[in-house]
């Protein structure tokens, strides 16, 4: 059964969904323009208003934005956000802060900028991600065994904790709490904090099994040789868990692992894994369906391009580029065309999961 939590959305056809996209990027490149330094700077720069851009196409006016730009403006400005605020700082409901900074020569740094959100764009973030784990096949009442999740001790965790609030948000979506263990209730979906630092911690998820099948394991690409090692060294494998889906999370610009590499980590797993990607820098999340065809991104949220790393210019249909993104919906620290090191190409044909919206084909994927 296919797991479509928006088809209203996600199964408009491409017209109606190029309509949508366009109002909410002209609607956005408004509210940018006016309100941030850095961005209408760039748009005198290049000698255009916001009224010159009418279609999609027009977006390869705007110069793309990189993260070694934004650091360059950072230090001349003195100003953390380098001009890209657009809300009061005091709005702000959450705060991100590379945790390696300067992380531009960082190999896996989680986000490379500085970056802020109002309440609004939580929930709206909270959807958007409630909407590629219900693609994934993790529904209402399921248990996520998670290295991401903060840890189960702590209930009340802090809005601006960096890994917490993603999860979070998934949990006011799709109804889930998280709980300690004793205070799960039925039809709670559960996150479990993902102890695999010690075999001691690792046994005691595993324990967890008999009050309940743990149905998704998420993990960050890094954390999975270490995933194995566990497993091997207690003799076990997610069929004990029960486990039916394996979410991984690549969040570090390099790229989506070979094919090989996929087909290494399904064999040690014995399921094939979803991949989630997500850019922090620019409030992105997309991931797999099923097919495996491909990361599907929501268009409505997002307008994609892959683009030449020099120029900027877009790249032909088919080609590789980097991809480069537009969020439709941020008020705080908006991002227009941020140009990311990840090379893909962009595949717009409907997938046979049904879904209208363009998928990500990175270099190396399958
Ligand atoms: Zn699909």
């Amino acid at each position: 059964m296919m797991n479509i939590r928006d088809p209203r959305i996600e199964l408009m056809s491409r017209e109606e969904l190029r309509e949508l996209q366009l109002r909410r990027l002209i609607r956005q490149i408004k509210y940018v323009y006016a309100l941030s330094p850095f961005y209408s700077r760039k748009f005198d720069k290049a000698g255009i208003k916001p009224s010159d851009i009418k279609s999609q196409q027009d977006m390869v006016k705007l110069p793309v934005t990189t993260a070694r730009e934004i650091y360059e403006e950072m230090e001349r400005s003195d100003d953390a956000f380098a001009g890209r605020l657009c809300v009061l700082e005091d709005e702000l409901a959450y705060k991100l802060r590379p945790a390696e900074f300067p992380a531009l020569d960082r190999q896996f740094p989680e986000c490379y900028v500085f970056q802020g959100k109002i309440l609004a764009e939580i929930d709206r973030m909270n959807k958007l991600i409630a909407r590629h784990w219900f693609m994934m096949g993790v529904n209402r009442g399921d248990v996520i065994l998670s290295k991401e999740a903060p840890c189960w001790e702590n209930t009340n965790f802090s809005i601006d904790s960096q890994v917490s609030w993603p999860l979070r948000g998934v949990g006011g979506e799709l109804d889930l709490t998280m709980l300690h263990m004793e205070a799960m209730s039925e039809g709670t979906m559960l996150i479990l904090e993902l102890g695999i630092d010690s075999k001691e911690r690792f046994q005691y998820i595993f324990n967890f099994k008999a009050y309940s099948p743990i149905h998704c394991i998420f993990l960050h690409t890094a954390d999975v040789p270490l995933f194995i090692q566990r497993m091997k060294e207690l003799g076990v494998t997610t069929k004990d868990l029960g486990t039916e889906v394996l979410a991984i999370r690549y969040a570090d610009y390099t790229g989506v692992e070979s094919h090989e590499k996929r087909k290494e980590i399904a064999d040690e797993f014995g399921i094939e894994p979803y991949c989630i990607l997500d850019i922090p820098d620019v409030a992105f999340y997309s991931s797999e369906c099923p097919e495996r065809s491909g990361i599907h991104v929501s268009e409505d949220m997002f307008l994609v391009e892959a683009t030449a790393p020099e120029t900027g210019e877009r790249v032909k249909a088919g080609e590789f580029g980097k991809l480069t993104i537009t969020n439709l919906w941020a008020e705080a620290t908006p991002m227009l065309r941020y140009q990311t090191e990840l090379d893909v190409k962009l595949e717009e044909e409907t997938c046979p999961c049904g879904r209208t919206h363009a998928r990500i084909i990175p270099q190396g994927y399958k």
